[in-house]
This record gives structure tokens, C-alpha cells and sequence, in this order.
């Protein structure tokens, strides 16, 4: 449930937890992100969080299903993925919001779509294949999923330096790809304002958010994106 305060300095704002301890309060503006203290003097929360209830303590992660064609047989199926903000864990969800993606895109990310004959814009998101830690729990907690993906290592030079989480398909068993065709297709998507079914989630449980970082950046994983 979102968490609305109203800082006395700026307009009403959503924040992922605002708990009251004495006469402070402490927000958390993102699931993983830092506990800022505030005077209750400044802010008024408007929407508390119930301190210790089980989505202050968990975090879901929702998939998106993308429907593909098997590059090889032709076969219609879906590549389950997980839309974050790339630099945190928290999820994406529909209606896109383009503007705060637009504001937290690095320079890098700016100009990409300059280097790729693509024509669409690419946003600072992360998806399945881009975090290790992510994708071993989707994998785990996901059996059906398992069937489709399997933890891949490295077999070709265009392949990044990491196991990583690949769709399979269930027809000719073929590898469909990884995060530069995936990722490619979710900023289509959240280009065009397309709405993704969802197809499932993965529950993180507040001591394993802790120990999953946010993931490969766009910039890192460049280097494997083949270019024209
Ligand atoms: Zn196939």
C-alpha cells in the first residue's frame, strides 16, 4: 500500500514506508533504499504503514509475461520477466511512468538509442537475465518457470561473464535469448504505453532484499549488446 506524506516543503508524495517512533518519523522512499528521520513537526503522514505487517517486511516483484516467437520453430510463447527500476529493486508497473524514468536515465542511456538503428528510446530498467541474485530466486521460487529457464554460464563471447536466467523454448528446447532482445522489447513496450499481463511474482523476504543488489546496469552489459 502506498504511503502518502505531505513534507511541508514540497507537495504530498508517495514513500514505500513511514513509520512514527516518538516524535519522529522515519521513511524509507524506496524498498531497499535509506530511512530518512523527519521531525514530526515537518511531515504529515497521511496513509500510515502498520509497523511489522508482512508488506513492510516482504517486497513482490510481479512478472510480466512478453510474447515471443522461438527464433527457430516458429513456436508462439511467453518470456516471463521482472520490470525494475534499474537502480533499485522496486518494480515497474502500468501506466509506464515515462517521466521518472526519463529523469533517472544516465547520460550513457541518453544517447543509446543514437548508437542502434532500434528507433525507439531505451530507459533505465532491468529485466530478466539483468540480475544474478534476482533471477536465482525467480528460478527457485517459479517451478513452472523452471521448465522454460534454465541458469545458462557463458558459451559465446556475446554472451555476458555470468550465469543467467534464459528462456527456453518448451517445443524445440532452443535458448530464445537474453537481456539485449528482452530488454529491447520492454522499452518497446513501455515506449508505445503497451499494458504486459502478469503472468506471476517473486516474494522477497526482507533478509534476502538485503543481500540482492539492484543488478547490472544498462552500461555494464553494453559492451555484450551487439551493435550494427
Ligand atoms: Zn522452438
Amino acid at each position: 500500500m502506498p504511503i502518502i506524506f505531505d513534507n511541508t516543503d514540497s507537495s504530498n508524495k508517495e514513500v514505500f514506508s513511514a513509520k512514527r517512533v516518538g516524535n519522529k518519523v522515519l521513511v524509507r522512499f524506496t524498498n531497499n533504499g535509506k530511512e530518512y528521520s523527519y521531525s514530526d513537526q515537518r511531515i504529515k503522514v497521511i496513509k500510515e504503514a502498520d509497523s511489522g505487517s508482512a508488506e513492510a517486511d516482504n517486497l513482490v516483484i510481479p512478472l510480466y509475461a512478453l510474447d515471443h516467437n522461438c527464433w527457430k520453430c516458429g513456436y508462439s510463447i511467453q518470456i516471463p520477466t521482472y520490470i525494475n527500476y534499474e537502480s533499485h529493486l522496486e518494480p515497474l508497473k502500468f501506466p509506464w511512468d515515462r517521466v521518472r524514468l526519463n529523469k533517472e536515465k544516465s547520460d550513457t542511456e541518453q544517447l543509446l538509442h543514437v548508437f542502434t538503428d532500434a528507433g525507439i528510446e531505451y530507459y533505465p530498467v532491468s529485466v530478466v537475465g539483468q540480475n544474478p541474485g534476482l533471477d536465482q530466486l525467480l528460478a527457485e521460487q517459479n517451478p513452472v518457470l523452471v521448465d522454460k529457464a534454465k541458469m545458462r554460464k557463458r558459451e559465446t563471447s556475446r554472451m555476458p561473464g555470468y550465469p543467467y536466467l534464459a528462456a527456453h523454448c518448451p517445443r524445440c528446447k532452443v535458448v530464445q535469448g537474453w537481456f539485449p532482445s528482452v530488454y529491447y522489447q520492454i522499452n518497446r513496450v513501455i515506449s508505445v504505453d503497451e499494458e504486459l499481463p502478469i503472468v506471476g511474482s517473486v516474494e522477497l523476504k526482507r533478509d534476502s532484499i538485503n543481500s540482492i543488489g539492484p543488478g547490472n546496469t544498462v552500461e555494464e552489459l553494453w559492451s555484450y549488446i551487439p551493435t550494427s
